[in-house]
């Protein structure tokens, strides 16, 4: 856990959150101010900061991450329509939140 990281504290339930996944590496929840009927974010339960700082050693969570949003389809009934996954890295990629994420995005086009 990483001081004053909201994400983290959401892994550790030290803050709400609606969480709609969760595996041994990885946790997803809704996103707080959706941007789309659904809007979900997926984490690893690890703190990386950024695709930025990922390293070869992140490579098999960030991979699960992946995965997650794959049964996130399914259970948001989005599999077949489809939905869009998208990872905001850095200062001028609108990243906002320095817990790597990926966006689950369905219900808009
Ligand atoms: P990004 O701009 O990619 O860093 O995205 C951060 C996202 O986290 C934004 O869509 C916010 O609405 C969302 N967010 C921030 N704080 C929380 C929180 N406590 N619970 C759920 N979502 C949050
Ligand atoms: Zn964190």
């Amino acid at each position: 856990m990483t001081d004053g990281c909201m994400f983290c504290r959401i892994v550790a339930r030290e803050s709400p959150a609606d969480i709609v996944y969760e595996d041994d590496e990885v946790l997803a929840f809704k996103d707080l101010y959706p941007k789309a009927p659904v809007h979900l974010l997926i984490v690893p339960k690890r703190h990386i900061v950024s695709l930025a700082t990922a390293e070869t050693g992140d490579a098999l969570v960030l991979g699960r991450c992946l995965l997650a949003a794959r049964v996130l389809g399914e259970q948001t009934g989005y599999a077949e329509r489809g939905y869009r996954v998208t990872c905001n890295c850095g200062p001028e990629g609108g990243q906002v939140v320095y817990h790597l994420h990926l966006h689950f995005i369905a219900g808009r086009r």
